[in-house]
This record gives structure tokens, C-alpha cells and sequence, in this order.
């Protein structure tokens, strides 16, 4: 299948979404009841008072709806989804050399799609609309391809790992492979469905990059555009190791080497040096926040609000689910808010700003602004139609608030990527849940049987 399908009822000139209140995130962060007309080539055409008639459309009754801009979510590993409640208990380091790393080199094309299609599956369901997704090193097309019959709003690329302590055999490559491996991916994949898909070059982190491979990638953004993707400054004894390999911080090590930026976008930043955080604000470097996985692996708080008050662009992301368990960007905004209040008080970042992390700031991280993270005219039509009457989110106050710690993945009932309903009444149009599970347990258990991992051991 070339293209997704969502089976939708369109008039000759598209077709209006009317009834629901909406949360544009627009510049004046307009909320009200507004019906949207969306144009057969997926774009928002214009944001209506109710009930204004539009020649040449369908209707599409959204009462009762509540109506946000498709969720975005800047840091997550498609490539992992397999391998939740698999690494459990472990600090970064030991997380990735005794369990992923390993699990990931045991991916074939197959099993790696499987994993991408579950993954998928749940961002859909939940209302995220748009990832950045680092690959694993090997057999990234499958992740591609999954994304473009999925229907997701994909930006990613392969892994870049070309040195470092503890990678296995299953993932070895030489600097020139790595580098011509991204651009033949680059060649193949940016641009294609219509700009849905792009392809982002993925240094893991500087641990596993020789300085050749980090400066490659820059070079090949700085001619490019694209974007470029790693981890920075995740826990204190990895960032420790590159001041120890390069005698200065690990964010100024990568901005040493070109990685800097509004193409780069950095996951986790939870230990930046006072200066870094400057540099960052400066350049225009974007980090996201992964608040599931730095709790979990017992990384840290990233300094939101510091970084808000420099002017560094803070994105949102739940990272892989092998880290977080989940990739429920509403769980992630709740825990997102509730750490920044008991880092610095409550309500000194307020929802409205951490709504902004998975919306506004995710687009301007994936370098979409002109395209996604808000609902106004011209932009493509990524929404995201949630109940306005679930137990947990009823009550007063802001919508923000609501959105922020009262909605979760499960009041969401229709979702759309560049007009396309790919979720409808909670079921996802372009992928059969049940066989795309039943492909992952497979795919799980093809991974386990390679490695000899029980599958049921803690
Ligand atoms: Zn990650």
C-alpha cells in the first residue's frame, strides 16, 4: 500500500469539522468553539464561527469534542517498543550494554517493522501525531515503511555508531559505512509521502561517535537541512566520561565537533553546565524532555525552568519503551508539570507552557513550525479530537490544566495527520491492532530465542 487510507467522506472541496471546542495554540492561544475546513490536500483552510456554511463539503459532527493540535513528540525509539519490561532495574550504561544494545542488534527487517507498527499503534491511539524516532544501526527502511503506511508524521534515521566500550558485534560499523549507510537512508526516505516522512541523522551519543562520524554529521546537516538527532548529558557518569575523553562538557564537546543548532535536538540535557545551558540558548539548540525515562533510570530533573528562562526551546518525549513503558505523551506532559512544580514551586512553569512543549516547541524542534504544533490556517491538519466528559477531567478551570494532568490516551477518539483519519471512535484506521500485536509477540519472542533471554524472568 503507497498510500494511507482512512476511508473518510469528503465533499469535492474537503471536508468541516464543526462542533468542537477548539485549542489552536495559534499566537494568541485562541480556545473557543470554532468549526475547521479542511481542504482536500489536508491543510487547514480557514477557522470558522460555528455553523458558517462551506460549499462543496462534508460535515463532521464533532460535538462535545474537544479539539488540540496532533501531539509531537521530539525523542522516541520505534526500534525498542519490543522490548518493554525487558531491561528493567538498570542505570544508562549497564541499560544499554547488557540488555538493548544486544536486543537490538538481534533485529531482523521484520521484527524491527513489528516493533515499529506497535509502537505506532500506541502514539496513534494516544494522539501523538508526530515523533523524531532514533533508529537502532541496522535495517532502518523497515522503519520507514512503517511509518509511511501508518500514517504517522515521522522524522528519524539510523543509529550512528562507529566506536565505543561495550557495543556488540550485532551493531559494529566502520565510520565510512555508518555515514554512507545515512545517506543512501537520506537519499531514499526525506521528503517522501508528501514530506511526511524526512530523514534525521542520529549520532547516538558521544560515546559511541568517533569525532569523524560527529563531524560528518554536521557537515552533512549544515548542506542538507536536516535534522540532526542524539543524546547529550543524560546521566552524570556519562556526561564524566566525555569530559574525562575530551577535556570539556559533553554539550560543548558536540558544539565543538558542529553539532549545534536549530537543526540539532538534543534528548535528555538533565546535566548541562551553566555554560552549556547559554551555549544551547545562543545557538538555538533544542532539547527534549523525557521525564518517564529520566525518573525511571534515575537520571535526573532536567532544569526546565531554567532553560525556559535562558530561551532554549524545551520539546516533549517519552523516549523508548524499553525506558518509559509507555509512549503516552498526556502521561508525559502530566509528569512534565508535576516535576517542574516540585523543582521550583507550583505553577512557576504553568500548563500552558507545558502544553506548549508537545505542540508548539515540539514543532519548532522538528524545524515544522510553518507546518505543525498549532491549529491555524495553512498548516497541515494534525488534530487531535479528545471526550470532554471523562471522570478524570471534568471540573473548572483551564483547559490547559485539563489537558496538562486531567486527559489521558484514552479519551482520545479521533485522530487526524495531514487530514487523514488515521484513529476513528478509538480505532485505529490503518493498522489492525490485534494482528500488529500478535506480530510484536512473535517478533518478541524471535529476538529472545536469538539472545536466550526468558522471556519471564524479572
Ligand atoms: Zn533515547
Amino acid at each position: 500500500m503507497d498510500t494511507i487510507t482512512s476511508a473518510e467522506v469528503s465533499g469535492p472541496n474537503g471536508t468541516v469539522i464543526r462542533g468542537a471546542r477548539v485549542v489552536t495554540m495559534d499566537r494568541d492561544r485562541t480556545v473557543g468553539n470554532r468549526d475547521l475546513h479542511i481542504g482536500t490536500d489536508g491543510r487547514i483552510r480557514s477557522v470558522l464561527d460555528p455553523g458558517a456554511p462551506i460549499d462543496g463539503t462534508a460535515d463532521f459532527d464533532a460535538s462535545g469534542l474537544i479539539i488540540v493540535p496532533g501531539l509531537i513528540q521530539a525523542h522516541v525509539h520505534l526500534c525498542q517498543t519490543l522490548f518493554r519490561g525487558l531491561s528493567e532495574a538498570r542505570p544508562l550504561l549497564r541499560w544499554l550494554r547488557e540488555r538493548i544494545w544486544p536486543l537490538e542488534g538481534a533485529h531482523d527487517p521484520e521484527t524491527l517493522q513489528a516493533s515499529a507498527n506497535l509502537g505506532i499503534a500506541e502514539l496513534l491511539l494516544g494522539g501523538t501525531t508526530s515523533v523524531l524516532d532514533m533508529g537502532t544501526v541496522h535495517h532502518t527502511d523497515a522503519l520507514f515503511q512503517a511509518a509511511k503506511h501508518t500514517g504517522i508524521r515521522y522524522t528519524g534515521g539510523k543509529a550512528v555508531m562507529d566506536t565505543g566500550d561495550g557495543i556488540p558485534g550485532s551493531l559494529a560499523e566502520t565510520t565510512g559505512h555508518s555515514l554512507a549507510e545515512s545517506d543512501r537512508l537520506a537519499d531514499r526516505w526525506h521528503g517522501v509521502s508528501g514530506g511526511r516522512l524526512r530523514y534525521a541523522y542520529c549520532p547516538r551519543f558521544v560515546l559511541s561517535c568517533t569525532p569523524e562520524a560527529l563531524r560528518g554529521v554536521a557537515e552533512r546537516s549544515r548542506r542538507s537541512g536536516m535534522v540532526i538527532h542524539t543524546h547529550a548529558s543524560e546521566q552524570p557518569d556519562e556526561a564524566a566520561i566525555v569530559r574525562k575523553a575530551y577535556g570539556q562538557p559533553n554539550i560543548a564537546t558536540l558544539r565543538s565537533m558542529g553539532i549545534r543548532g536549530p537543526g540539532t535536538v538534543l534528548a535528555h540535557g538533565v546535566w548541562p553546565e551553566a555554560e552549556e545551558t547559554l551555549m544551547m540558548a545562543s545557538d538555538g539548540t533544542h532539547v527534549v524532555h523525557c521525564p518517564s525515562s529520566n525518573m525511571k533510570l534515575g537520571s535526573g530533573v532536567i532544569p526546565l525552568k531554567a532553560y525556559r528562562d535562558a530561551g532554549v526551546n524545551v520539546a516533549l518525549g517519552s523516549d523508548g519503551a524499553a525506558c518509559s513503558n509507555h509512549l503516552d505523551a498526556w502521561q508525559e506532559l502530566r509528569l512534565a508539570g508535576l516535576l517542574a512544580s516540585m523543582a521550583n514551586g507550583p505553577g512557576v512553569v504553568d500548563a500552558i507552557a507545558v502544553f506548549e512543549i508537545a505542540t508548539i516547541a515540539g514543532a519548532r524542534a522538528l524545524g515544522l513550525s510553518d507546518r505543525i504544533g498549532s491549529i491555524e490556517v495553512g498548516k497541515a491538519a494534525d488534530l487531535v479530537a479528545i471526550t470532554s466528559d471523562a471522570p478524570a477531567s471534568s471540573g473548572g478551570g483551564s483547559i490547559y490544566t485539563r489537558l496538562v494532568y486531567g486527559t489521558r490516551a484514552t479519551d482520545v477518539r479521533h485522530v487526524w495527520v495531514d487530514g487523514h483519519r488515521v484513529v476513528r471512535n478509538g480505532t485505529l484506521t490503518t493498522l489492525n491492532l490485534k494482528d500488529t500485536m500478535a506480530s510484536a509477540d512473535v517478533a518478541r519472542h524471535r529476538i529472545a530465542a536469538r539472545l536466550g533471554i526468558d522471556l519471564n524472568a524479572d
